[in-house]
């Protein structure tokens, strides 16, 4: 699985890092980021959940 943020939506709530800190980190701007390039399938349901709770809708997942 491959996850991306949109850093034109993002609004650093946090709740993507609060969900899945493994996958989701902070850029030095206070903002998301995913911190792995390929995402091990244990986190998949988490990413998942991640991407329906942002309330910016700026993650994207697939695979
Ligand atoms: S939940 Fe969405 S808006 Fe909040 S920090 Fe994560 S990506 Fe940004």
């Amino acid at each position: 699985m491959k996850a991306s943020v949109d850093s034109d939506r993002c609004a650093g709530h946090g709740d993507c890092v609060s969900t899945c800190g493994e996958v989701f980190g902070w850029t030095a701007d206070g903002f998301a980021e995913v911190i792995l390039d390929d995402i091990p399938d244990e986190y998949k349901d988490l990413v998942v959940k991640a991407v329906h709770d942002c309330p910016e809708h700026a993650i994207s997942a697939e695979g």
